[in-house]
């Protein structure tokens, strides 16, 4: 049995969906009724909803049999699904390697063939960068287009639900099916609702301008970089305008990131004090000695971390110096992509600035992991949908290229995607 799985489930939707005969791996975190839902944590080692996230609702409608709840990093804190309560996963194309986070399960169970299909989500790179690692495809659809209703809540602010596939087009048809409004979400919205984002990977790149995002490839590992440039120069071939676009902005993102992202967990991660939510430690008398223990307990040191780092951000006193400038920086990234987009179609980058690491390598120093998500917390800082691409290999390891595209520009790097494909 691999390590893509927390839980192994065989949940068969209503037939005659267009996932019919469709296997889907589903992250941890994304609630399923009556299968437990763990998020990787001790926490909710236990913890089995009530209810189904919409998503899940959306994919038994299509007929999709749920295979199982895959691994990710504790919280959805992570780039590499190392942080997992439950242990590490490795990447099905080099097993002393990472498969990436926090959707590593997800994308490992596609790449290894044990589903057909995988949602993971994404709040600063949590589909793509396990996409990029495994060698599968992965979309962060525009915030808004997903429902998040049942999704266990780690930054609310950047988070997506999104596809995983072996190909663009099957990706898409994923996307066509969890995709649009929803009442019990009041931040989903109804453009795109009715797109048949499918038809869009028609692989039909001529005339389109891709503006190069040379900030992100010129932090990327040379390995990676000159893979991603040999497949955009093809594009060129076939009738592509490249232009290259320099954000001053992007190197200020994964500061900005981790303040926002780690501000919102503090609040959201409030709820668990195994009272309402998870693990109890026993009371003894004092709640407050209660909650510390069921925290103490329940929590890894990557969430400590965070939670702590988290409240401090929000502070009295703090919360002008990290917290405001942190979101002044959100609103200048959000203005550098919108110029860009009067001067190309889609933009493009490395979805990853390294190759996969191996197993604790990328662990010793928490910065350096951080440093990970450069390319990808941009995109979820302004909102924006993006896709991850396979675009060859180096030293054997897997390359993803991203596009990102406006705001519900789904259709325009699905056919970016499909002409790199
Ligand atoms: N690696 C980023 C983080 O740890 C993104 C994770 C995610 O998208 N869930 O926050």
């Amino acid at each position: 049995m691999s390590d893509a799985f927390i839980t192994r489930t065989e949940i068969d939707g209503d037939a005659d969906g267009p996932l019919d005969d469709q296997r889907i791996a589903v992250k941890d975190n994304i609630s399923t009724d009556g299968t437990r839902t763990t998020c990787g944590s001790a926490m909710l080692a236990e913890y089995v909803p009530p209810y189904d996230a919409t998503v899940i609702e959306r994919l038994k409608r299509a007929g999709a049999t749920i295979v199982g709840k895959t691994n990710m990093d504790e919280f959805g804190m992570g780039t590499t699904t190392e942080s997992s309560h439950f242990g590490p996963t490795t990447n099905p194309i080099d097993e002393e390697r990472v498969p990436g986070g926090s959707s590593g399960g997800s994308a490992a169970a596609v790449a290894a063939g044990e589903a057909d299909l995988a949602l993971g989500t994404d709040t600063g790179g949590s589909v793509r960068c396990p996409a990029a690692f495994c060698g599968v495809v992965g979309i962060k659809p525009t915030y808004g287009l997903v429902s998040r209703y049942g999704l266990v809540a780690y930054a609310n602010s950047l988070e997506q639900v999104g596809p995983l596939a072996p190909t663009v087009e099957k990706a898409a048809e994923l996307l066509d099916v969890i995709a649009g409004p929803d009442e019990r979400d009041a931040t989903t919205r109804s453009e795109g609702a009715d797109t048949n984002y499918a038809s869009a990977a028609d692989c039909d790149i001529d005339g389109t301008t891709i503006g190069v995002l040379t900030d992100l490839v010129d932090g990327a590992d040379e390995r990676v970089a000159a893979v991603f440039e040999e497949r955009i120069a093809e594009l060129e071939e076939r009738g592509a305008e490249i232009r290259e676009i320099e954000l001053d902005s992007l190197a200020h993102a994964v500061r900005a990131y981790y303040v926002i992202a780690m501000s919102e967990a503090s609040s959201n991660l409030a709820r668990f004090d195994g009272v309402r939510y998870g693990i109890s430690g026993g009371f003894d008398g004092d709640w407050n000695d209660a909650f510390a223990r069921a925290r103490e307990a329940g929590f890894g040191s990557e969430v400590k971390r965070r939670v702590l780092l988290g409240t401090y951000a929000l502070s009295a006193g703090y919360h002008d110096k990290y917290y405001e400038k942190a979101q002044d920086t959100r609103a200048w990234i959000k203005q550098e992509f919108d110029a860009a987009f009067e001067q190309a179609d889609v933009l493009a980058s490395p979805t990853m600035p390294v190759l996969p690491p191996k197993l604790g390598e990328s662990l010793e120093e928490p910065l350096q992991h951080y440093l990970m998500d450069a390319n990808t917390v941009p995109v979820n800082l302004a909102d924006l949908p993006a896709i991850s691409v396979p675009a060859g290999t180096a030293d054997g390891l897997p390359v993803g290229a991203q596009f990102v595209g406006p705001a519900f520009g789904e259709r325009a790097v699905i056919r970016a995607a499909s002409a790199l494909e």
